[in-house]
């Protein structure tokens, strides 16, 4: 089956050229001016449109145990979700046992994912504890096509010390993968969670107050420094505040390579929001929290400067009504996360490019590109170009929409970003080839597949 995409503007890092598309099988197989249409071909009028490649979510954690509740979303919804509005990959927090081996984890999650989701999809391979073993396993994974790991710098259940950490950076370093961290300082939000608590402080309100951006700062601050020793390359997953923007600006003028995520969140809402009537602040409670406007506006800048590299969601939702009312007594018991994976790409576009704020060119790189290099699936994923996937989204810069959970797709009682008017939205979507959603309904389910990703 051939398709001819006519008349839309592509886009990406480099900049913005009309161009037709052919697509045959699973990939592109030709671009150029005024292509010629074969018998039986198919034509698709692009005009108007701008031309993304495949939107990538580069931190999800689409079906997850917290411990307590499991998320709202599975696979099978979440990816839909993602599809829909434009998300063609996803790279999910995959989360191991305590005592279990990350082969172990990886079976789970290609059980939870295979045959079920409807975006591609590939997993950065948390490391929650160290030892001989797991130290061994990290080449194994590698080569089974996991190339990028998580760990973690606060939750007690999740996280390592600065010893493991470090060690854990030698293998990686050895082996050429990519480290993702969580940077908050633990045991010092344990402490003021204790104190709070103590105090009688239990509303949601207090979930921002014991966990100050300067937590995140020191903890970012601390991982570039083991990182320096290691000499690794590092991300810094969902980065929120001013103080950790700077701490990593100095990190980069002294030569260090470091990576910096965010998400919709940390650039669109802020810390009022905790202190709504009702518990509904538990609906925005996510670690990091969300923070004050002055840091949204230095992540914006960054976003502008180039500072920040990519923004995908921590996509993690429980519902409000019986999940998050779990920590009606006590802040530091309520599910933490949000949805976000349906609406990354409207909200990004809306604020970023269609408010002015930075270039399509630019949202393509911070969506898409940026996360298929970093995280080794470029080229094949992330540009529109002869032998990659044909994962096309043709985005209708023009049409608006309200976000609302009485519509969205992400399976949850409630969005963070209820009434936000949207510019600009996919009006369809291909993953390797297959159109799988038309404007924002999915109409082809459960085609994604575990991309093999090599360290190039
Ligand atoms: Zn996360």
């Amino acid at each position: 089956m051939s398709i001819v995409i006519k008349g839309g503007t592509v886009v990406s890092s480099h900049g913005r050229r009309q161009l037709d598309i052919r697509i045959n099988g699973e990939k592109i197989t030709e671009l150029g001016n005024g292509l010629s249409i074969a018998d039986g071909e198919e034509v698709v009028d692009a005009t108007g449109c701008f031309i993304f490649p495949g939107l990538i979510d580069g931190h999800t954690h689409l079906e997850l145990n917290n411990g307590m509740t499991d998320t709202s979303d599975d696979f099978t919804t979440g990816s839909i979700a993602a599809v829909a509005k434009g998300t063609t990959t996803v790279i999910d927090m995959a989360t191991p046992e305590h005592g279990g081996t990350l082969d172990e984890c990886l079976i789970t999650w290609n059980k939870m994912a295979e045959g079920k989701s409807s975006a591609d999809f590939n997993y950065h391979m948390s490391v929650i504890e160290w030892n001989e073993n797991i130290a061994k396993e990290i080449p194994k994974m590698v080569k089974k096509g996991v190339t990028t790991f998580k760990m973690y710098m606060a939750y007690d259940n999740l996280r390592t010390n600065d010893a493991e950490l470090y060690e854990a950076m030698k293998i990686i370093k050895s082996v050429g993968g990519m480290l993702g961290v969580h940077c908050e300082n633990g045991d010092v939000i344990n402490q003021l969670q204790a104190e709070y608590l103590k105090a009688g402080k239990t509303g949601p309100e207090n979930h921002p107050l014991t966990r100050p951006n300067q937590l995140e700062a020191e903890a970012v601050n601390r991982y570039l420094t083991i990182a320096k020793q290691a000499n690794l390359a590092v991300n810094i997953v969902h980065l929120s505040t001013k103080e950790a923007l700077e701490v990593v600006k100095h990190a980069r003028a002294e030569g260090q390579e470091v990576y910096v995520e965010t998400c919709p969140q940390y650039l669109l809402l802020d810390d009022e929001a905790y202190g709504l009537p009702n518990f509904e602040g538990a609906k925005y409670v996510c670690s990091p929290p969300l923070r004050k406007k002055a840091d949204q506006e230095a992540l914006w800048q960054g976003i502008i400067d180039g500072e920040v590299n990519t923004i995908s969601t921590d996509h993690c939702d429980f519902n409000f009504k019986d999940q998050k009312i779990i920590g009606k007594d006590d802040f530091t018991k309520i599910p933490g996360g949000m949805p976000g994976v349906e609406s990354r790409p409207e909200l990004v576009y809306t604020a970023g490019v269609a408010a002015g704020k930075i270039t399509p060119e630019r949202f393509v790189e911070l969506l898409s590109e940026n996360i298929a290099k970093q995280f080794d699936l470029y080229p094949q994923k992330g540009i529109i170009q002869v032998d990659s996937d044909a994962d096309i989204v043709i985005w209708d810069p023009e049409a608006t929409g309200v976000i609302s959970a009485k519509t969205q797709l992400q399976h949850c009682d409630y969005t963070p970003f209820e009434g936000f008017q949207t510019k600009g939205k996919a009006r369809s979507v291909y993953l390797r080839g297959n159109k799988v959603a038309e404007n924002g309904e999915i109409i082809s389910t459960k085609q994604g597949k575990f991309i093999f990703r090599k360290i190039t």
